[in-house]
Parts: C-alpha cells; sequence; structure tokens
C-alpha cells in the first residue's frame, strides 16, 4: 500500500477539488480506520458508541468498533483480496467500510474510503513505481 503521505496528498486534492467540508483530522482518521482498525477503535471518543445507539441505521456499526478493539479486523478490511472467486466478498466488506465511514464521520467520508481504497489497488498493480505518485 502506498505511504499515507500519498494517502493524504489525493485526498487534500479530493476534498479541495469537490469542496468537501472534511479537515485534515478526518482525512487521517479514515487512513487509520481503514490500515490501521484496531488502532483507529481505540481512540475512538467516548460518546461514539451512545450516539450510533440512537441512530437506526448506525445501530450495527458498533460491532464493527468492537471487532476492531479486539484486533479482528485485517488490515485494508479484506477489500484487497480481490479474486475471481473472492470478488463478491470484497465488495462486501468494502461497502461496510464505506457505512462505518458514514455513520462516524460523514456522507462524504465514504468518499474519502474509495480513493484509499483505489490507491492501494493502483499500489498493487504498479507496486514498485509508486514514487510516481508523489509528483
Ligand atoms: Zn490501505
Amino acid at each position: 500500500m502506498p505511504r499515507w503521505s500519498i494517502h493524504q496528498k489525493y485526498a487534500r486534492l479530493l476534498v479541495n477539488k469537490l469542496k468537501l467540508r472534511i479537515d485534515h483530522g478526518m482525512i487521517r482518521s479514515i487512513d487509520t480506520l481503514i490500515d490501521a482498525p484496531h488502532e483507529w477503535a481505540k481512540n475512538l471518543g467516548i460518546g461514539v458508541l451512545e450516539r450510533l445507539k440512537e441512530n437506526d441505521k448506525c445501530k450495527d456499526i458498533r460491532i464493527i468498533i468492537n471487532l476492531a478493539k479486539l484486533n479482528m479486523l485485517p488490515t485494508d478490511w479484506y477489500t484487497q483480496r480481490i479474486s475471481e472467486y473472492r470478488i463478491g466478498t470484497s465488495a462486501h466488506w468494502l461497502e461496510l467500510l464505506r457505512r462505518t465511514a458514514r455513520c462516524i464521520y460523514s456522507d462524504d467520508a465514504s468518499l474519502l474510503v474509495d480513493l484509499h481504497v483505489a490507491l492501494d489497488m493502483l499500489s498493487k498493480i504498479f507496486s514498485s513505481n509508486m514514487e510516481e505518485f508523489k509528483k
């Protein structure tokens, strides 16, 4: 996967281009959510679980947070396991990741999820040439 500096560069470009109301802290939170879910869950504010409990569309996201706290979510949430047999599974995890971002941050945050996953996939394709993305 690309370094976070590359993820952050393209996230800032997306935020500016689409005039999204997303600050640098949220960009970093989304990167942490995807690449280090255990660390992300440990650093969530105390009120997050309570807020989710009150939102019918987001109640089940508390299960995701608890799985992350128990270190049961892998880096990249299986979104990179694209293969002929696993594409359905990857798509399911990607949608769950998007919903988590929407419930905890905002609708726009799910765009950052898509960008992060797309850059990870590009880095798989171009493996050693990710230096090009820094320019
Ligand atoms: Zn990643």
